[in-house]
Formats: structure tokens, sequence, C-alpha cells
């Protein structure tokens, strides 16, 4: 059977492909997603969330979950809040909403491979908009009369760079549709990021639980706006997910009810990440000798490789050194030339597994 015209030429990420390359002795370093267990009290609030309703919960989400969601972030829960099956759903039910064919959308480069894909199984046109090493910042973007919509991500996958305010408030002032990719809001190293959210009628803000709680499995984010923008995502929510996981809003809103317990979990998780973006950075200056911006946020490291081809070289990383890496053309053309070193990692596995990419680097005579 043909599959549909809208996914020709779209495959499984490079990141999927080199996971795949995976070994019972491989480091991986190529991961997306925290190494975060959950304490005693976070299970205690699984359980009792799992004793709650299983039915049905309204599309934009459970009302209690999004009168939370309305007092943390400063939104009516009634109109400005839907709760969707993750971050990467309600991305989807954004671009099912506001992009069709002969709209161009314009994504950071590099950036998260799933913007672009998004945009092209709309049919629309995708342009990118290019951060410059080594802090990352946004030099000029490319709207033109056909620009619908604008993706931030901030803090970045794969970068970890963080835009100022400056920046945000350009974006916003281009009048174009802008979505906020804020997964990575929590999780930041000297300051928190500034937000997209609150500088336009034209912005979205999506964020979730799956990196700062280490519930990537559960599957539970949102999507931030005014009530003009979020009637027909509501809409499209409804055909993609009927309404996220309710065993996963009673989890999410008993974290949101507990404030005192939840600031010093986060505080927990950023002294974690702490730890291991020094044992990154450290082994990245001995092993690999290259000096990048410490990340501000997130938990990745975009770090120069002395080759070109990357793809091939992280293919090889994971066949001959047992270490996975995502080669950095995965993010996109800029990306060509870098490596995204995951450190949501324990710091012994982050140390060996740069040091067997130092290793195959002097192996291979650069
Ligand atoms: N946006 C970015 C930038 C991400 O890195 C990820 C996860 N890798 C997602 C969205 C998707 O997150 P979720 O689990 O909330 O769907």
């Amino acid at each position: 059977m043909r599959s549909a015209k809208r996914l020709d030429g779209i495959e499984l990420s490079l990141i999927r492909q080199i996971n795949a390359l995976a070994t019972p002795f491989s480091v991986n370093l190529g991961i997306g997603e925290p190494n975060l267990e959950p304490d005693e009290t976070l299970r205690d609030m699984a359980r009792r969330a799992a004793t709650t309703s299983w039915r049905y919960s309204p599309n934009a989400g459970s009302l209690p979950l999004r009168k939370r969601l309305g007092d943390a972030f400063g939104v009516d829960p009634k109109s400005e809040i839907c709760v969707t099956a993750g971050t990467e759903e309600g991305l989807y039910a954004i671009f099912q909403a506001y992009v069709g064919e002969g709209d161009e959308v314009l994504v950071p480069d590099p950036g998260f491979v799933s913007y672009a894909t998004l945009a092209r199984l709309c049919g629309a046109t995708v342009r990118t908009y290019e951060l410059e090493p080594p802090s990352w910042t946004l030099d000029a973007l490319n709207i033109t009369d056909k620009t619908k919509l604008i993706v931030v991500n901030s803090p970045s996958n794969p970068l970890g760079a963080v835009l100022d305010e400056e920046a945000l408030d350009a974006i916003a002032a281009t009048g174009c549709l802008v979505v906020a990719d804020e997964i990575y809001r929590e999780l930041w190293y000297d300051a928190p990021p500034p937000s997209m959210l609150g500088r336009g009628a034209n912005v979205l803000v999506v964020g979730g639980m799956s990196k700062s709680h280490g519930m990537t499995g559960l599957r539970l984010g949102w999507i931030l706006g005014s009530a003009e923008l979020m009637a027909p995502i509501v809409t499209a929510h409804q055909y993609i997910a009927t309404c996220a996981s309710v065993f996963s809003q009673a989890l999410t809103e008993a974290i949101f009810a507990d404030a005192e317990w939840n600031t010093q979990w986060l505080e927990r998780v950023r002294a974690q990440f702490r730890t291991q973006r020094e044992a990154a950075l450290y082994a990245i200056r001995r092993e690999l000798e290259a000096e990048i911006e410490p990340p501000a946020g997130a938990f990745y490291a975009f770090v120069p490789v002395p080759l070109c081809g990357t793809v091939d070289f992280a293919k090889a990383l994971a066949t001959d050194a047992a270490v996975l890496v995502i080669p950095g053309a995965a993010f996109g053309k800029r990306g060509e030339g870098f490596v995204r070193i995951s450190f949501a990692a324990n710091v012994e596995e982050i140390g060996t597994g740069i040091e067997r990419i130092g290793r195959y680097l002097r192996g291979s005579g650069r």
C-alpha cells in the first residue's frame, strides 16, 4: 500500500536512526530525556492520581488542572489553556489549526527536528532563520509576506542556548503567529530564561512535564494563548487525542498543588543537571579540546568537531567507539560540523562517553 503523499521524504529522525545502533556496551549521550527518578512524594502523588476518575476530561483538559496552570502562568483557565498529550501533540494541533498549503513556516537552524516536519505535513514551505555560534544568537529573521508562523525554542534543543528579551520582543513584533516551545524553561543554570508569554496577542507558548519532572512517557503538555487563538486549536486537538491522559492530568494537578514540594524538586533537578553540565564541559575541554559557551539551559552541549560529515562520524562512533551522540546535521544545515552531546546521564557515563569520542578522534589521526 502506498503511503500518503504528505509523508513523501519524511522518515524517522536521525536521532532514532543513531539510537538504533546502540548495543548493551554503548554509552548513550544521544538521549533527549532527563535522567530523573521520581522520589517517594512523587510516587505517592502518582498512586493517588491513579484512584481518580478514568473517564474523559473536557477536550481542553480538566478544569482543576487548568486552574492550577492558570494560577502558575497568569492566564484564564477557561479559555486560554489547552492541555495536550505532550508538547509534541500540542505542536501538531497548532500546526493543524493554523498552517496550510502556500504558507511559510520559519524554524530555527539549528533547531529541533519536529518543527520542519510538522510544517511539511501541513503542505507548508519551510524557511529557516539562523542562529549564530558561539552563543547561538539570533541574527536576522527571514520574514516574507507569506510567513504565517515562527517557531522559537528557548532554552534550545540542541543548543542549550537561551534567547534574550530583546530577541523575543523582535520576534513577537513581527505580528506573525509565534509558537514558543518552552519545554526546557525549568532547566536553567544561572538565571531563569525569559519567556515569550505575554509578549503579544499573536503568541502561543507550549510547555509540559516531560523534561522538568522526568515524565516523558506520561505525555502531558499544554498550550497557552489568547482565547481567540486557542479555539481552533482545541478543535484540532479533539480529533487528535480527545483529551490528554486523565491520570497524567491528575498527577500534574497534584504536583502544582504542592507548591513547596515542587519548588524543592525543581531546585534538586537543577542542582543535578548543574553537576552533569560541569562534568560534560570538563570532559569536552580535556578530551575534545573544544571550548564552548556553557549552555544556559536544557541538557545539551553542541560541540564543534574537526571533521566534515558528522552523520558518518556519529555512526562510526556508535559502531566503533560504543558511544552515541547526535550529528548536528540532524538539526539543520547550520548544525553540520557539530555533534549534540546530551548530558542527561550520570557523571561516570558522561566522562566515559566523551573520553571514547576523544580516543576515537585521536585514533583517526585528527
Ligand atoms: N520540544 C523540544 C524542543 C523537545 O526537545 C522535545 C522532546 N525531545 C519536545 C518538544 C517534545 O516533548 P514532549 O515529551 O512534551 O512531547
